[in-house]
């Protein structure tokens, strides 16, 4: 059966860039999805030459390959063709799903593990990498907010010289002979009640299935070296200390081609100069002067957001809770904001001049001044200080 040329079969240039390449794909996929194309064996082998073509074109060593020799440069036996003999001929749809599922959905970075298939029957190949856990210090004006941090993290990253494989070069790959390529070890015992299967990974090969002639001399064959990533996170507002995000594939590399594991990053609440936070409200102190107590003032303030003026009604009594509504923390998952409250505490002053204390002395004597011949109190506290008093 002769075979079309990949580049004709996604209808790209011979020079189209690894995006263009992708993005044909995907528009084939689309047009010839078995879903679309019921009981279509044309449009399901469309589908599938699709695939192959693109899991070709997308890795750039096995692209140089196809440039250099064509179809025969791909069906180099056992070690040819990633070892896993991946032809239109003999996949099926799921395995498309498998080896391209990111395509098909999103890659939203908050969708927790979305986007990774496990196993299912068919053996995985390379170990798949751990996760790593960190903490995030937030100052309360990025929690308000929401903000993007960008995070250095040393970890595991694919060896770039031998594109995570391990292997000095493709022919370099062989099928496991121990256990031809599955990954597994059946052992079969019979006993009185029946027969039972035991399965195990292969010792040879760890369950990989392969094993490597050459290894790669940057990595010694684990297919992922020791490095750094800078990682763009976008935290969204309202998040509390020890709530976390989970980004898959951002945790270190997988040994030779194995799954990336998941970055989980901690958040911590940085304790702030002003403010205490209760929830979505944040509470700050004011300090008045009596005087500006008694006659009412205009101060600032500071916010989440820069300086406020709030106005301080005349005769604001110390303890006073003031509202700034909205100015205090976003609501997570939400528009909605908290309040800031702003308690007003009259300031005492402990040192006073003779000067000054002529003038509080004649205070002191004021009739406005003495609780407990005020009118609006006589229901209150002080009506019944005074009734123990009288
Ligand atoms: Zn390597
Ligand atoms: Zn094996």
């Amino acid at each position: 059966m002769s075979k079309r040329d990949y580049y004709e079969v996604l209808d790209v240039s011979r020079e189209a860039s690894a995006d263009e390449i992708k993005k044909a794909y995907r528009k084939k996929a689309m047009q010839y999805h078995p879903d679309r194309n019921a009981d279509d064996p044309a449009a399901e082998q469309k589908f599938k030459e699709a695939a192959e073509a693109f899991e070709v074109l997308k890795d750039d060593q096995k692209r140089a390959r196809y440039d250099r020799y064509g179809h025969a440069g791909m069906n180099g036996g056992a070690g040819g063709f990633g070892g896993g003999g991946f032809s239109s001929q003999d996949i099926n749809i799921e395995d498309i799903f498998d080896r391209f599922g990111d395509i098909f959905g999103g890659g939203d970075i908050f969708g927790g593990r979305g986007g990774q298939s496990r196993g299912r029957g068919r053996r995985s190949s390379g170990v798949p990498g751990s996760d790593m856990k960190m903490k995030l210090s937030l100052t309360l004006e990025e929690i308000a907010f929401g903000t993007e941090k960008k995070l250095r993290i040393k970890k595991y990253v694919k060896c770039d010289s031998c594109n995570g494989t391990g292997a000095e070069t493709d022919e370099d790959y062989m099928t496991c002979s121990t256990c031809s390529g599955t990954g597994e070890l059946r052992q079969v015992s019979r006993t009185m009640f029946g027969s039972f299967v035991n399965v195990q990974p292969c010792h040879t090969c760890n369950g990989e299935g392969r094993t490597i002639r050459n290894k790669c001399k940057s990595c010694r064959g684990e297919g992922r070296v020791k490095g750094e990533e800078t990682i763009s996170v976008q935290i969204p507002g309202g998040v509390k200390t020890n709530n976390y995000i989970t980004l898959s594939g951002r945790g270190n590399a997988g040994i030779r081609g194995g799954e990336n594991g998941s970055l989980i990053v901690i958040f911590e609440e940085q304790e702030h100069e002003y403010f205490v936070r209760e929830g979505d409200h944040i509470f700050y102190d004011l300090q008045i002067s009596i005087a500006d107590a008694i006659l009412g003032t205009d101060v600032e303030v500071p916010t989440l957001k820069g300086k406020a003026r709030l106005k301080v009604e005349p005769g604001t009594q110390s303890g006073k809770l003031l509202k700034m509504k909205e100015k205090g923390i976003q609501r997570l998952n939400s528009t909605a904001r908290g309040d800031q409250f702003v308690k007003v505490n009259v300031y005492i002053p402990t040192k006073v001049s003779d000067a000054e204390k002529k003038i509080i002395q004649k205070l002191k004597e004021a009739p406005n001044f003495d609780p407990l011949t005020q009118k609006e109190n006589s229901n209150g506290f002080f009506s019944r200080i005074k009734d123990m008093f009288s």
